[in-house]
């Protein structure tokens, strides 16, 4: 078993107006197997603590720690934290240019594994991926994100999960930008890579469509850079009865 644990974190930032905490003291443990979803009103803090533990220099982690397995991963290069164990999905994914969907998967397999996987057995491999993700074939000969649709880069992002393999991932804003049909496509990859590894998720969203598809185990609620809310699946369901309203100062109603 693998254990991502967060403790008491504290995260700024720098913005015109100084040093702007965003995160004030978040705890939070995950491990494989497990589905947590962190929600919460916009600019709350849910992409902060994504970046953060993927280690985005623009993020400074002021106090508390996160581990992984009792390792610090505040000390782990990006490249480490993904050797570790670590798969993180940005909600705004960048751009590779001159780099192709199959190169950067085979430079990303042989990054995290230490050697270059079995051609054959990685071909098999990436097409069947796709295959189960609806991918056009053509796919896997563009360029990282270059030109990709909102529907496109969440489909990379699942066909990344599902070949490196990771034994915690953090999906931000998975959901966002997909119509129903590619939510289900998108989220079957999910459930697949959970029953084929016990990969724990830590599954960031605004709303609660996406949880239909892959349900939580434990579901908090993130408000102003503070876990409010802790529960279960239902949580999920009242919240997508009730919004955010009530944890929200009065007259800060979302529309
Ligand atoms: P969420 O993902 O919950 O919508 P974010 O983590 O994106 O929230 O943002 C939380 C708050 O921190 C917002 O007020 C946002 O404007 C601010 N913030 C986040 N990242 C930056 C940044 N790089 N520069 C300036 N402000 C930021
Ligand atoms: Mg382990
Ligand atoms: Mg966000």
């Amino acid at each position: 078993m693998t254990v991502l644990e967060i403790r008491d974190l504290h995260v700024t930032v720098e913005t015109e107006a100084g040093t702007t905490p965003i995160l004030n003291g978040v705890t939070l443990t995950i491990r494989t197997g497990e589905t947590h979803a962190i929600m919460g009103p916009n600019g709350s803090g849910k992409s902060t603590l994504a970046y953060t533990i993927a280690g985005h220099p623009k993020y400074t982690v002021v106090s508390g720690s996160i581990t992984l397995d009792g390792e610090d991963v505040l000390e782990m290069s990006v490249d480490e934290r993904a050797r570790a164990g670590l798969f993180l999905a940005m909600q705004y994914p960048v751009e590779i240019p001159g780099v192709t969907v199959t190169n950067f998967l085979r430079t990303a397999k042989t990054a995290i594994e230490g050697e270059a996987p079995s051609i054959r057995t990685w071909t098999k491999d990436v097409k069947a991926s796709m295959k189960a993700l609806r991918m056009d074939p053509k796919f896997a000969q563009r360029n990282v994100n270059e030109g990709f649709s909102g529907g496109e880069k969440k489909r990379h992002e699942i066909l990344q999960l599902e070949l490196l393999k990771p034994q915690i991932a953090v999906l931000d804003e998975t959901d966002s930008g997909l119509d129903v049909d590619a939510l289900k496509i998108v989220s079957e990859g999910v459930n697949r890579a959970k029953e084929a590894t016990g990969l724990g998720v830590l599954l960031i969203t605004h709303y609660t469509r996406i949880l239909r598809y892959i349900r939580p185990d434990h579901v908090h609620v993130m408000v102003a850079g503070r876990i409010v809310e802790e529960g279960g699946p239902e949580l999920a369901d009242r919240l997508e009865d009730e919004g955010y309203d009530r944890f929200l100062p009065a007259g800060e109603a979302e529309p």
